[in-house]
């Protein structure tokens, strides 16, 4: 959040301290959040998603696994389990649907913010005929394009489809965020078409990538900071209001910890889903 006791918080040069937690969407706070029709925005999992994520989290076998306990995969590589499940290329249809809940929530949080976003088929492609997941027409100053597009990954910070089976549910690295930056800088600098958008279409490529205990990548956060700032402005010139500086970071601060705690329940559902 946004250090509220620094007065010059806004000035240029001075940089926000952005935290998230990756239990932020637990609160009731989530709630408040409701579209025109007074219908809470975003999914609710259902009771057995709920039961498979406390359960991934606390490290023990969701009771959903339990017709397939001490079953081999079809990979024939190792047992399905949890850390299994989330890694193994034979259940990437599940990581499709997982994927889709969080790009989901991505998109409702810019068209929240007054952003237009186009996603599947409406998605330009890149030269090499690849697209993103989501284009946000946006004036973010992000790299100084109008217009941006998004790569969504939720990734397993532990092994789980290695040949050594000590390693096994191990981390995959000492820092768990580091698994996250590797995955973006896989994505910023290992795909051809990221520089493809930046020269011909001049469109800013950003992967958005998460973990499925719910860390966030620095760069995800601070996007939907941004977008809380954007929400923020829209909302007092819809009340024809100038606020102060106090009002306007309450209202950006509150704003943020929405879109915190949608993504947050977005990953927690994906995370189930893939069991
Ligand atoms: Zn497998």
């Amino acid at each position: 959040m946004p250090h509220r006791d620094n007065a010059d918080a806004d000035a240029p040069g001075k940089q926000h301290c952005l935290t998230y937690s990756g239990l932020t969407f637990l609160p009731l706070h989530y709630s408040t959040w409701t579209a025109p029709s007074g219908v809470a925005v975003g999914p609710s999992p259902t009771l057995q998603e709920w039961q498979s994520w406390f359960c991934q989290c606390l490290g023990i076998a969701p009771p959903a696994m339990a017709p397939y306990a001490n079953q081999i995969c079809p990979c024939h590589r190792q047992r399905l389990d949890t850390h299994h499940l989330h890694t193994c290329p034979i259940h990437s249809g599940n990581w499709y649907c997982a994927h889709e809940f969080v790009l989901s929530a991505v998109a409702d949080i810019a068209q929240a913010a007054g952003y237009r976003t186009n996603r599947g088929k409406r998605v330009p492609t890149s030269r090499g005929q690849k697209r993103g997941d989501l284009e946000i027409v946006v004036d973010l100053n992000v790299a100084k394009k109008r217009t941006l597009i998004i790569d969504v990954a939720v990734v397993h910070a532990f092994h789980g489809k290695v040949a050594h089976p000590e390693r096994h549910g191990q981390l995959r690295h000492p820092n768990p965020d580091k698994v996250l930056i590797d995955t973006v800088v896989a994505k910023a600098q290992g795909n051809e078409y990221r520089p493809d958008y930046l020269r011909n279409h001049t469109k800013a490529f950003l992967p958005l990538v998460m973990s499925t205990s719910g860390r966030l990548h620095g760069e995800f956060v601070r996007l939907l900071y941004i977008l809380a700032h954007r929400r923020a402005v829209r909302f007092f010139a819809t009340l024809d209001y100038e606020p102060c500086y106090e009002e306007l970071c309450q209202r950006r601060g509150a704003f943020f910890f929405q879109h915190c705690a949608r993504i947050g329940l977005a990953g927690a559902q994906a995370a189930a889903l893939r069991m």
